[in-house]
Formats: C-alpha cells, sequence, structure tokens
C-alpha cells in the first residue's frame, strides 16, 4: 500500500461531500475529504423550508450571515400574476437564502472540525487492488482507503469508470448569469413560467443569480447565448424588475435534469449527492437532500450492506415521488400547449 491511508475517501468537497465526511468522522471512521480547490457551483441558492434542523445536525452552525433566511418565495406559474408563498405559515422553521462558496467552505471546515482529513487533490483515477482502492491525483499524489464514495456533483467522475450509468428523467438545462438587484428585489426566490421554460432570480443582498430552465433541445447555439438569454430576461413580466445585468454578462449552461445514478453503490463504493441523485431546480432540493442522504449514507457505510440497500432505495423513492410531483407541477402550465418546451413535457408521459 502506497500513500496516505484511510478507512473511507470521499471524492469532491461540496455540501454532500463534505457532509457524508462529517458524519463518517463523527461516527469514528478515519476519513480523508479530496478537495479538487475548485467551485463548482459560485451562485446563491436557497434551500428549502425547514432545512435548518437537517443542515445543522450534520454540518452544526453553518446557516448564518453571509447567508439570510427569506420569509417566503414568489411565482408567476400557470397565470401572468405574482403569488406570495408565505413561509411564516409553515410549521417548520423559514428557508434560506445561501452564498454557495462562503456556505461550502464552512461545511468543509465541520467536516475538519468532526475529524475528517481536508486534502487538496484532484483525482484523475482510481483502482481497485483486492480488497483495497488505491486514489492517484493529477499531481502523482497517491491515497488508499476500504471504501470510496463519489460526491464530485453531476460528473460522477468515480462511479461512471466503475460502470454506472446516469437514467435522466427529463433533458432540463438551465443558462445561468449573475446580476444586481433590481427596484423590486428581495432576497429569496423568485420563479416566472415563460413560452420557453420557466426563469428564477435569487436574491442574497447585493447579489443575484438568476437563470431560464429550459430544454436541451432549444438551447440556442454557443455564440449566441449570452444574447438571446439576455433578450428572453427582458421579455419577462416580472424577473426583469427583480435582476438588473450587464451588458457583458457571461452565461453558464448547466444541466438541469432529474436523473438518478444506477447503481448508487457497489462492492466498496458509494455515491452522494448529485452524483447518486440530482434534481429539477424547480424543488430547490439538491442542498437539502444531498447533505441529509450523505449524512445518511454514512451511517449505512458504517453499519454495512443491509443498511446500504435500505439507504439506496429511499433515494430511488424519493427520486420517484419527485418526478411525480414535478410532473403535476409542470402539467399546471397550459399556457403555451403548442411551446416546444411544454409540448416536450407532456410527451413524457
Ligand atoms: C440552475 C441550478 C439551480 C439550482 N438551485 C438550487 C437551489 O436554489 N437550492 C438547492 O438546494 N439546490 C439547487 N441546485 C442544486 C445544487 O446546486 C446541487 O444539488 C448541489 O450543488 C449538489 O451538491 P454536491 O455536493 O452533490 O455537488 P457539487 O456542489 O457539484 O460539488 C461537487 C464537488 O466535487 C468536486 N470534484 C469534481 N470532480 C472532482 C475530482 N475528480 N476530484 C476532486 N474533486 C472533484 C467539484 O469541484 C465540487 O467541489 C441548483 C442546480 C442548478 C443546476
Amino acid at each position: 500500500m502506497t500513500g496516505r491511508q484511510a478507512d473511507v475517501i470521499v471524492v469532491g468537497a461540496g455540501p454532500s461531500g463534505s457532509a457524508c465526511a462529517a458524519e463518517l468522522a463523527r461516527q469514528g471512521v478515519d476519513v480523508l475529504l479530496l478537495h479538487d480547490g475548485t467551485h463548482a457551483v459560485d451562485s446563491v441558492e436557497t434551500t428549502q423550508p425547514g432545512a435548518t434542523g437537517v443542515i445543522t445536525s450534520i454540518l452544526g452552525p453553518v446557516l448564518g450571515p453571509p447567508h439570510s433566511t427569506v420569509p417566503g418565495a414568489r411565482s408567476s406559474w400557470a397565470d401572468p400574476s405574482l403569488v406570495e408563498t408565505d413561509f411564516l405559515f409553515d410549521p417548520s422553521d423559514g428557508a434560506w437564502a445561501v452564498e454557495r462558496r462562503a456556505f461550502d467552505a464552512a461545511a468543509r471546515d465541520a467536516a475538519v472540525e468532526r475529524g475528517a482529513r481536508l486534502v487538496s487533490a484532484r483525482v484523475t483515477s482510481v483502482e481497485r487492488e483486492g480488497d483495497a482502492w488505491q486514489v492517484c491525483a493529477a499531481d502523482g499524489e497517491l491515497f488508499g482507503a476500504g471504501f470510496l464514495v463519489d460526491a464530485t456533483g453531476r460528473a460522477g467522475a468515480i462511479v461512471r469508470r466503475l460502470g454506472a450509468r446516469v437514467e435522466r428523467h427529463d433533458g432540463l438545462v438551465a443558462m445561468v448569469g449573475e446580476g444586481c438587484p433590481g427596484p423590486d428585489a428581495r432576497d429569496g426566490t423568485l420563479v416566472e413560467s415563460v413560452e420557453d421554460g420557466w426563469w428564477y432570480a435569487t436574491t442574497l443582498g447585493d447579489r443575484v443569480s438568476v437563470g431560464l430552465v429550459t430544454h436541451a433541445d432549444l438551447l440556442p447555439p454557443a455564440g449566441e447565448r449570452d444574447a438571446v438569454w439576455r433578450v428572453l430576461l427582458g421579455q419577462t413580466r416580472h424577473l426583469r424588475s427583480v435582476v438588473s445585468v450587464n451588458e457583458d454578462v457571461f452565461v453558464r449552461t448547466r444541466r438541469a435534469d432529474t436523473s438518478v445514478t444506477e447503481p448508487m453503490h457497489g462492492d466498496g463504493w458509494l455515491a452522494v449527492g448529485d452524483a447518486a441523485a440530482a434534481w429539477d431546480p424547480l424543488s430547490s432540493q439538491g442542498l437539502t437532500a444531498g447533505i441529509l442522504l450523505a449524512g445518511r449514507a454514512a451511517r449505512a457505510i458504517v453499519a454495512g450492506s443491509d443498511a446500504l440497500e435500505e439507504w439506496q432505495d429511499d433515494v430511488r423513492m424519493l427520486v420517484e415521488d419527485t418526478v411525480g410531483l414535478q410532473r403535476e407541477y409542470y402539467e399546471m402550465e397550459t399556457r403555451w400547449p403548442d411551446a416546444p418546451f411544454w409540448r416536450q413535457w407532456e410527451r413524457l408521459d
């Protein structure tokens, strides 16, 4: 055996990887958390209402400034008017608008506080030698462990190599940019459905992350994307007054489909977070579900194979429930029956 050794190696130090490492360490497992030093997500996102307990039970007090609680969400869906959903009437606590760079850094710190060893490494290859994994980083450093966790986000960089496949339930993609608050901005999310899909704008202080979620087949050519995005943003009824974007705004395209990796675990390995199951951003559940299920995955690793099977069944069930709910929401929007985005959706039935 060569290189640094541990019981478990977690590859990827986004929120799910850090949550998994934190919970493993809390269970007394010797865990290495490998962080490639990049920020896969550098935007403002919102948690689900009632997420505080889930997040703090695994990561401790990571919610606080610069993040902010939000009193509700605003949406224009299936109707041109803007509707307020007030979380104050939610029996659980409210939602949070989180700045992902700061949140991800705090989650990594929490994992370290619980005893995980954080190492800077971009993993380029993994190999199974008997009962042990040998992990190689881009700089040639080697690591070894008996169990490997893939927390590399939608890339699923490890599990794809191990033969797991992704089942996509839809073809959603998001064109995402950044702006400043407009006159009607306030912390939290505003969602507005349009002929080509739906827009969201999530505000936190002086930052607004804004995106158009559409179908991959409907993406404008790469060279025209920034300009088309700006024009379509200007055509929104409500959203354009909560965000102001520069002429030179740079739009990134992100996969936004609901998808599940099959299988999610195998002999000595498991996937967590988006690498296991990823969600339509309309659900705002990526962070919360990722952290919750990563904590549960950590406990299942410690408990053994029956617990891992149960955990996998639970994730599959959550995906099925989400797909059902997602479809109900999209079917509510009937204003553009002939538009390819909404027609395409109906074809999934
Ligand atoms: C448009 C859009 C809007 C969204 N809005 C919300 C929202 O409002 N609320 C919400 O809860 N969710 C939202 N989500 C979902 C949320 O962003 C994800 O669910 C969340 O980031 C998943 O966390 P993760 O830790 O699984 O993966 P990631 O955050 O993707 O982290 C993976 C980490 O692994 C690292 N990595 C990758 N490859 C390697 C490698 N080879 N070696 C080492 N490290 C590696 C990456 O750099 C990264 O640090 C949104 C998603 C999209 C597409």
